[in-house]
């Protein structure tokens, strides 16, 4: 693994005296996807931000590429090979039109001006919005925000993915096509994340951290089902996970979904109990061991 993040005894401390990063180590390897978990004020962003360069004198060290981070002009020089797609949109986008939000990158970089024209066009593309230049940024739904924001960032071509909580606030098929999004890029992927799905779908390694601590480091399957370590660290285990390892167990059987039909049943609303006696199918998650007839079954 040739090492393309290199991360050695950083700590970092905000003006106001909040210690957010602790005695860092951590080395992320070309074409690595790492996810960064842990609760919320764990210091995920501030790694984020620190390893863009973002924040104040280092206290500790980084390389990027070889090259160490500690100078504004070295930040400047590596801005086009890692890109950082901020949480919220509204810090990413801040020009009249998605055109010159996604040109500013390249032409920043000092990319000439007809090669900038291409590079918002296959970025905007990229992300599923070709013909949106004109459009103004503020006036986009949360998911064609958070995939401008992605375009700002794909449009510098960057080796290096940087994304904090990309599916937050995002409906679930604006959540999906961003999964997408991020499962194409082709480069080292590091992304903050609270979303079990995407870290399934992308992680390779997950990296917990707490207190701006690293507490754990490793394939996500093992961070993710050591109950004792997440509950430590100020995390639950994903309902998900839960019941994947009591389905592995035996301790449940397999819930399934599909057409079926009862004469009596009944549901419960806010806690009031509604009860029908009529014949008809419907759509719910039940045991193997229900007894039910199947809705492509007829009766005599
Ligand atoms: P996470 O992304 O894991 O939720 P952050 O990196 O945002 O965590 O925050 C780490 C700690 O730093 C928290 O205690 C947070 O309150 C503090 N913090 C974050 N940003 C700032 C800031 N701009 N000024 C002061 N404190 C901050
Ligand atoms: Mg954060």
């Amino acid at each position: 693994m040739t090492p393309i993040i290199e991360i050695r005894d950083l700590s970092f401390t905000y003006e106001n005296g909040v210690e957010a990063l602790c005695g860092v180590n951590l080395t992320i390897g070309e074409g690595e996807t790492v996810v960064f978990i842990g609760p919320n004020g764990a210091g995920k962003s501030t790694l984020l931000l620190m390893m863009r360069g973002l924040l104040g004198k280092l206290d500790g060290r980084i390389r990027i590429a070889g090259e160490r981070l500690d100078h504004p002009g070295q930040v400047e020089a590596l801005a086009g090979r890692i890109g950082l797609v901020f949480q919220n949109p509204e810090d990413q986008l801040f020009c009249p039109t998605v055109f010159d939000d996604v040109a500013f990158g390249p032409m920043n970089m000092g990319v000439a001006p007809e090669r900038v024209r291409e590079r918002v066009t296959a970025a905007l593309r990229a992300v599923g919005l070709a013909g949106y230049e004109e459009r103004v940024p503020h006036q986009l739904s949360g998911g064609e925000k958070r995939r401008v924001s992605l375009a700002t960032i794909y449009a510098m071509e960057p080796d290096i993915l940087l994304l904090d909580e990309p599916t937050s606030h995002l409906d679930p098929h604006a959540r999906q096509e961003v999964i997408a999004l991020i499962q194409q890029f082709p480069g080292t992927r590091v992304i903050a994340t609270h979303d079990f799905e995407l870290i399934l779908k992308v992680a390779e390694r997950v990296v917990l951290f707490h207190k701006g601590r690293i507490k754990a480091d490793g394939c996500p399957i093992e961070v993710l089902t050591d109950e004792a370590l997440l509950k430590e660290n100020g995390m639950e285990m994903p309902l998900v996970v839960r019941y994947l390892m009591a389905l592995h167990s035996g301790e449940v059987e397999a819930l399934h979904e599909h057409e079926h039909e009862h004469i009596y049943h009944y549901h419960t609303h806010e806690g009031k109990r509604t009860e029908r006696s009529v014949r008809h199918s419907h759509i719910h998650s039940h045991d193997h061991d229900v007894d039910h007839t199947h809705g492509h079954e007829t009766e005599s």
